[in-house]
């Protein structure tokens, strides 16, 4: 983070600002090797002798900061740049997948949830998923690219390598039924794709196929570099693959269908629970 460029969200508007450091000229041998932790850390917003930023610029605790990162396609044109795609885009993928979706194709409801507070608990999902009670649920997230020096190895999870379908990671197991449909109609519509884990880390999935009784639940979605930090790259081919891949599971999911993955589940009368919706 250090000397990067922010900007304090206060009530009065944003307000830029750097994170400050110490210049290295300053600091003793055995300092300079060490990683400076974040409570170390300060936000320069330009204050002097006697400059009152509660006063002058509306700064106080609890403010957020948000980095200065505006979106840009790389001169390899086939891949965008920005904070955030983790997880952004899944929520511009669950907006396309509205915008092409015909009500009339479906077996019933659709909903489109875009989650908070994912990264500090899964908050969003555990409400949303009581909310919304779902028959089944995609949950779309972010793949870690291992495509960077210090990260190869002949891992599949890359830019450009389509959609990632996960088969385990540290908060769900995905059901097996469901993982195995969403697998087929990846090769049987010909959508690139490959099979993810993550041993550390989860997704929304985590809660919702926690939830009430159960929900049967997958999670797909695009590999992307540099998650959690103030720059993020994809790939526009994986951001398309998984639009794919959405659109064409929920085709799939006619009544009969989901009364099998639920019944699985469920046990006692999966028609009845699918005839609600
Ligand atoms: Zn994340």
């Amino acid at each position: 983070m250090l000397a990067h460029r922010v900007l304090v969200q206060t009530r009065k508007g944003p307000v830029v600002g750097i994170f400050g450091s110490q210049p290295p000229h300053l600091l003793a041998d055995e300092d300079r090797k060490k990683v400076i932790e974040p409570k170390a850390m300060f936000i320069d917003v330009g204050a002097m002798d006697g400059f009152d930023v509660v006063k002058k610029l509306g700064i106080r605790k609890g403010d957020f900061v948000t980095p200065i990162s505006d979106f840009q396609i790389m001169s390899n044109n086939k891949l965008y740049l920005a904070k955030a795609f983790d997880n952004r885009i899944a929520c511009a993928l669950v907006c396309d997948v509205l915008s092409a979706i015909k009500p009339k194709t479906l077996a019933g409801p659709l909903f489109g949830v875009g989650s908070v507070q994912e990264e500090v608990g899964l908050r969003g999902a555990t409400t949303s998923a009581w909310a919304v009670d779902p028959d089944l649920a995609l949950i779309i997230d972010v793949g870690i690219a291992r495509d960077t020096p210090g990260s190869e190895g002949g891992a599949e999870e890359r830019l450009g390598s389509g959609v990632s379908i996960g088969v385990f990671d540290a908060g769900m197991i995905p059901h097996k039924s469901f993982l195995q449909l969403v697998i087929d109609t990846a090769e049987k519509n010909k959508i690139k794709y490959h099979l993810s884990s993550m041993e550390r880390g989860a997704t929304d999935g985590g809660r919702v196929h926690m939830s009430r009784s159960g929900v049967p639940a997958v999670s797909i979605g695009p590999a992307v570099r540099y998650i959690h930090s103030h720059n993020s790259i994809f790939a526009r081919s994986d951001y398309d693959a998984t639009l794919k891949l959405a659109l064409a599971v929920i085709k799939r999911l006619d009544e009969k269908t989901v009364a099998g993955l639920i019944g699985m589940t469920r046990g006692a009368k999966p028609a009845a629970k699918a005839g609600k919706k």
